[in-house]
């Protein structure tokens, strides 16, 4: 493969990706990478996030790991500034990090709704306004949410995960028209069934999943975290510039097919 061209390289620029210690958020976090940005993973899980700065410093980048709940305003706020001082700056931010608590909503409880709720969608409010003055000084930024099939149907098996992550469909709309005289760009993918540690748990609880997605997903099979290197580098770059607000499907077709 020959070089990136211009418009989609990366070289120099910092990106966050919260949840980058694993599946999409890594997938997503090595396309930068490979488009020449530097990484600053955050997520809970040392272990794990050590892991993945390492494969991503062998790909040539800077790249490092912070840990923080993304739940907690006061470490999301201590995390951007500790990210802004190690790297002397911040252009992209990518709202990954997110869970499911599987349950019907008559036997969810509060408080699970509430964790979804914060860490899904919440955490992406915290993170953006976080970063928001850090762009501000750089002249401009990419904010990258991760939303879902569930931002658009709905499930009798995820009321919490469905509403968090349509809402991050009208906060991607609302960041964006605030956010675009200052040369802000704010988008949000909506991933289809993707082999990753939080569906493996899913096909664990559920027996015909498997089958289901491939039956369901026109392009035949599961996605990877692979499939999301080009969209996370495109939204990302200056290939992107005039691109805000937008909602864009990751899915094989699941989302067109009848
Ligand atoms: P993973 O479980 O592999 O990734 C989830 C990531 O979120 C982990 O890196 C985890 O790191 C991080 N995370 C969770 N809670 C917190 C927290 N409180 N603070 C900081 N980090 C946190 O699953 P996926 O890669 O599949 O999921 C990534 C995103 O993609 C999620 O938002 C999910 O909803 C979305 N998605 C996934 C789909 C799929 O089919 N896989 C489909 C549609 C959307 P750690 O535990 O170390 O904190």
């Amino acid at each position: 493969m020959g070089e990136p061209m211009e418009i989609f390289d990366l070289t120099g620029k910092v990106a966050v990706v919260t949840g980058g210690n694993g599946g999409i958020g890594l997938g997503m976090a090595r396309g930068l990478a490979r488009a020449g940005a530097n990484i600053a993973v955050v997520a809970r899980n040392e272990e794990k996030s050590a892991q993945a700065v390492q494969s991503l410093q062998g790909m040539g980048v800077q790249a490092q790991a912070f840990q923080a709940d993304v739940t907690d305003a006061d470490a999301v706020s201590n995390v951007i500034d500790a990210v802004t001082q190690a790297f002397g700056g911040i252009h992209i931010l990518i709202n990954n990090a997110g869970i499911n608590i599987r349950k019907r909503p008559e036997d969810l409880k509060p408080d699970e709704w509430q964790l979804v709720l914060n860490t899904n969608l919440t955490s992406a409010y915290l993170c953006s306004r976080a970063c928001y003055p850090v762009f501000k000084r750089a002249g401009g930024g990419k904010i990258l949410n991760n939303g879902s099939m569930l931002s658009i149907f709905g499930t009798p098996w995820g009321p919490a995960y469905a509403a968090s992550k349509g809402g991050m469909v009208q906060l991607t709309k609302s960041l964006a028209t605030a956010w675009a005289e200052d040369d802000i760009q704010v988008n949000c993918f909506l991933p289809g069934w993707v082999d990753t540690e939080l569906t493996r748990n899913a096909r664990r609880e559920v027996d015909d999943l498997h089958e289901r997605v491939l039956a369901r997903t026109p392009a035949g099979r599961w996605g990877d975290v692979e499939d999301f290197e080009g969209l996370a580098v495109f939204l990302a770059s200056s290939a992107s510039d005039f691109i805000t607000g937008a909602v864009i499907p990751v899915d094989g077709g699941f989302s067109v097919s009848g």
